[in-house]
Parts: C-alpha cells; sequence; structure tokens
C-alpha cells in the first residue's frame, strides 16, 4: 500500500495506488527493457483454441450469454475437474463463470462478507486481494509466508482467525513466491475451517504450473467440498491472460450466492471467447504435461541463470515466478531496484515489497517471471549480466 491521496476517490480504495504490474510494465516499454515483470506469457495458447474463437464469431455467438456462464464451458470445466482432481461439481448449479478470476475473487467476497467481517490472508498476497477486501468493507487479517522456504506459522494462523472470520483466502500454487502448499499445511487449514466454521476461497489459477510436490485443491479434504469456493482461470493453464475468463466452483448454496453478486459486476463476459474455453478444458492430456515441461525448462534456465548473476535463488515449486534475495549482489531495497533496472540494466522485474501490507517485510525479494520463450530469457540474463 502506498500512493498519494487522490480526490474524489473513496476512503476504501485510498492508498492502493496503482498496480506496481501497470508501473513496472510501464518502465519496461519506455526503457525498451525485457519484461520479466507482470506475468503474461510473451506467446499465445494453442491453435485450436485460437480456432475455436474465430470460428465462434464467425458462426454467430456474439450475444450476451446465461449470467452463470456459456452451458458448454460449464460443463466442460466440470469434466476438467473430475479429470484432474477427482471432484464432482454439477455444471448447472455449482459452476459460475467471470471476467477472469479477478473478478471472481471480487464477487465471492461481495457476496460472502459483510461488512466488518474478516477475512484471513496470507502475505505476501495477490494484489487484488486487499483491495476486494476492502471495496466489500470486510477486514483483512494477515499471516505471513516468512522466506526463504514461504511456511506460515501455525500458531499466527490460529491467532488470526476470531469470531468476526468469515473466510480464510488461500492461493495454491502461490503467486508472488511460487511455494505450493504441502498436505500438512491444507489439512491444518480444513481443521480450521472446519472447526471455526468458515469458508474457504482458494485461488488456484497456477493449477498446472506444478514441478515440485503435487497441488492438493483444499475442496478434496474431508469436510471442504461444501465450504470452499475455489477459483481458477483460463489465462495460465492456456496462456490466453487477454480473455479473462475465470471460474467458481462451489457447492449450490455457495454459488447461488456468488451468482447474485455476479449478475450485477459483469452479468456475463464474452461469449465467443468462452466456446472456445470450453474446447481447451478439454485439451488431450498431452497438452498440459507438455505445457509443464516447457514451463519447467524455462524455470530452471532462469533460475541456475539468476544465480550465476549472484542472486539468492529461492527455487519455486508452481506458478511462473522465482524469487530472489537480492542482498546476495548487495542490494537491500526491492522497489529502489526494480525502478532502476529497466533503465539502467534493460529488464524489468516486480519488487515484492509490493505484496506485502508492510513493505519492509518483502525489501530484500525480488520476483522475476519466467513465462517467456527461451531466446527472451537468454536476452534477460545476458543484459543481467551487467550486475556482476
Ligand atoms: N490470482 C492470482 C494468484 C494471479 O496471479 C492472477 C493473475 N495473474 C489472478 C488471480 C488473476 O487472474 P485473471 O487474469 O484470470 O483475472
Ligand atoms: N497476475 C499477474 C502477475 O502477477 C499480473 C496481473 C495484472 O497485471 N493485474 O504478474
Amino acid at each position: 500500500m502506498s500512493g498519494a491521496r487522490l480526490p474524489y476517490l473513496t476512503s476504501r480504495l485510498q492508498g492502493f495506488g496503482t498496480t506496481i504490474f501497470a508501473e513496472m510494465t510501464r518502465l519496461a516499454i519506455e526503457h525498451d527493457a525485457v519484461n520479466l515483470g507482470q506475468g503474461f506469457p510473451d506467446f499465445d495458447g494453442p491453435d485450436f483454441v485460437k480456432e475455436a474463437a474465430v470460428r465462434a464469431i464467425q458462426e454467430g455467438h456474439n450475444q450476451y450469454c446465461r449470467s452463470a456462464g456459456l452451458p458448454a464451458l460449464t460443463q466442460a470445466i466440470a469434466e476438467h475437474q473430475r479429470r484432474f482432481w477427482q471432484l464432482d461439481y454439477d455444471p448447472d448449479s455449482e459452476i459460475t463463470v467471470y471476467g477472469g478470476a479477478t473478478e471472481a475473487i471480487f464477487a465471492t467476497l461481495q457476496a460472502l462478507c459483510e461488512v466488518g467481517d474478516e477475512v484471513v490472508l496470507f502475505e505476501p498476497y495477490y494484489d487484488s486481494y486487499l483491495a476486494s477486501v476492502a471495496m466489500a468493507g470486510a477486514v483483512p487479517r494477515l499471516v505471513k509466508l516468512r522466506s526463504p522456504d514461504f511456511a506460515y506459522d501455525p500458531a499466527q494462523l490460529e491467532a488470526a482467525i476470531s469470531a468476526k472470520t468469515r473466510v480464510v483466502l488461500v492461493n495454491s500454487p502461490h503467486n508472488p513466491t511460487g511455494k505450493v502448499y504441502c498436505r500438512e499445511e491444507l489439512v491444518h487449514l480444513a481443521e480450521l475451517c472446519v472447526r471455526h466454521d468458515l469458508i474457504a476461497v482458494t485461488d488456484e489459477v497456477y493449477e498446472h504450473l506444478v514441478f515440485d510436490g503435487e497441488h492438493i485443491p483444499l475442496a478434496t479434504l474431508p469436510g471442504m467440498r461444501e465450504r470452499t469456493v475455489q477459483i481458477s482461470s483460463l489465462g495460465k493453464s492456456f496462456s490466453f491472460t487477454g480473455w479473462k475468463i475465470g471460474h467458481t466452483c462451489a457447492a449450490p448454496a455457495l454459488t447461488r450466492a456468488l451468482r447474485s453478486a455476479h449478475q450485477f459486476i459483469t452479468f456475463c463476459n464474452s461469449t465467443p471467447f468462452q466456446v472456445a474455453a470450453a474446447e481447451a478444458y478439454r485439451a488431450p492430456a498431452s497438452y498440459f504435461t507438455s505445457l509443464e515441461a516447457t514451463y519447467r525448462a524455462r524455470r530452471d534456465r532462469l533460475c541456475q541463470g539468476l544465480a550465476e548473476v549472484g542472486f539468492d535463488v529461492l527455487t519455486p515449486a508452481g506458478t511462473y515466478f522465482i524469487q530472489t534475495d537480492i542482498r546476495a549482489l548487495g542490494y537491500d531495497d526491492d522497489a529502489a531496484f526494480c525502478r532502476m533496472l529497466p533503465e539502467k540494466v534493460g529488464v524489468a522485474a516486480i519488487p515484492t515489497s509490493a505484496f506485502y501490507a508492510d513493505r519492509a517485510d518483502g525489501k530484500h525479494l525480488v520476483r522475476w517471471a519466467f513465462c517467456k520463450t527461451m531466446p527472451v530469457i537468454e536476452a534477460a540474463l545476458e543484459r543481467l549480466r551487467a550486475l556482476i
């Protein structure tokens, strides 16, 4: 949280400033830097999905669709959930489509939180969480994930839960650390949710980008199917971040609440892209294994290269982000480092302190995105050698 006080803006949104992604991408463009900052692939998703979108437009799928999402897409998401996570969701009463995971998170918190309710968040957190909590009039309760392993302290989590807690929001695989919550942590979280009658909101947009360990949806643990809102997005798994198609899977009573909010936020989102997304979720197993293998190679190369430059690299188990400790190179202020980098070195990255309420907590860390083609990663590493 930073940023000057803005006229007109409601107090709920004061202090959030401009997102760090927009700021760093602007600097990257200004200095013609290789952008390893904002997490968007520099390549497109599969041709069969693009062709399906073009066909959908030409065939006239161009008007509003059902607010809950195109039936073909909710059906395809249900099949995907069964295929990968052995979770059975009814496409009509339990699956809803939104304008990206961002809207899914926003709508979920709008739907579930009374003003003054508390939402437990793990920090560093994806930046829209805190703003969505604020816009819902809810109150964040923060639990720290500490470098280098980004484990949480169970006692701190337990202390963050009060009689006012409504939601625990968990993101695994985790942006910006690359942490994949292990079974022991998820079992602990599930026990707390059941014991305190809490709703878990799980952001699983990186569900297919796990390199070490395994992705375990919280909803698969005992007692959690009925109290979890599981969120994911087409953007990461299919490299179409600009299409902004996200979804929730949740029990019927929860889903009815979420849809009440969603109908008045966007009502529905782009129909032809939903037609194409339905094709994407039906992709053969080979698509997902090659996605993981390609990203693993990029992760390994960027980790190795960053270590050669002299950073202390915290190898991520999942996502397409790498954390580095910049103190190894003699820097101690991530924001100053990331503002200097595009102009002086020709590379952009993201200061991790932007994902903490107290910036001092992340000041020694910088995040690098590897959702880039190998030549772009090589070009960034070549430029970064100037730091040696
Ligand atoms: N959650 C996390 C953890 C993310 O990293 C992102 C975006 N990269 C989102 C949500 C937003 O997803 P979408 O683009 O589908 O809104
Ligand atoms: N989620 C992307 C990231 O973490 C950015 C999304 C955005 O620009 N809002 O880099």
